[in-house]
């Protein structure tokens, strides 16, 4: 399985950092050994002494498909969850200035946190809020209404590239608010006020 990620997928997020909104979607990409499941501990990694937070909305593909147009895109995903796209900004900062790819900053052991999956049935996929709570009290909010390119766009676009399989997971990108994790703090997710994961950071 893959994990395909989206970058400045909020505008109010895409201006804290200083970029530019997009004209297309800004992907990268996470491998397997990235993920983290919803109750386990992060380990903050020695490389970085700036690791992020961005809780995202993330929806997992239910069947293979390739070059999907936007209306048929419902058709391959049920399931929905939040989880954190842990990102270790001051080594992304420096990688950006040096027109580097993002991976090393991105991709790492445990930069995936995903939480239990639950059916969309009748919840609509571009209404549902989420929060962040760090050590009780709320970092981020969003709702994924606010996405500058919805989940369907998305899937259309990246299965121009990459064929999507079951399994596969999209990260749909964060809303603002994204700050630092220290040792020690607690990191839950919520979606509609559902707790989905429950993160320490050691
Ligand atoms: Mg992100």
């Amino acid at each position: 399985m893959k994990i395909i990620c989206v970058g400045r997928n909020y505008g109010l997020h895409a201006q804290e950092l200083g970029n530019d909104i997009p004209d297309s979607p800004v992907i990268f990409l996470k491998p397997e050994t990235a993920l983290l499941k919803p109750n386990e501990t992060f380990y903050l990694p020695s490389f970085s002494n700036d690791i992020h937070h961005e809780i995202e909305l993330v929806v997992k593909i239910d069947k293979i498909g390739k070059s999907i147009a936007p209306p048929f895109a419902k058709k391959y995903y049920s399931q929905v969850t939040v989880g954190i796209d842990f990102t270790a900004r001051d080594l992304q900062t420096e990688l950006k200035s040096n027109g580097l790819p993002w991976e090393l900053a991105k991709a790492f052991d445990h930069s995936a946190v995903v939480g239990r999956f639950v059916p969309l049935k009748q919840l609509e996929v571009q209404n549902l809020d989420f929060e962040l709570h760090k050590n009780e009290i709320v970092v981020q909010k969003g709702n994924s209404k606010d996405m500058l390119f919805s989940v369907d766009e998305i899937i259309s676009y990246v299965s121009k590239f990459f064929t999507l399989k079951t399994g596969d997971l999209i990260f749909t990108g964060t809303p603002a608010g994204v700050s630092r994790v220290d040792i020690s703090d607690r990191l839950i997710g919520f979606l509609n006020n559902e707790q989905m994961f429950d993160i320490q950071v050691k």
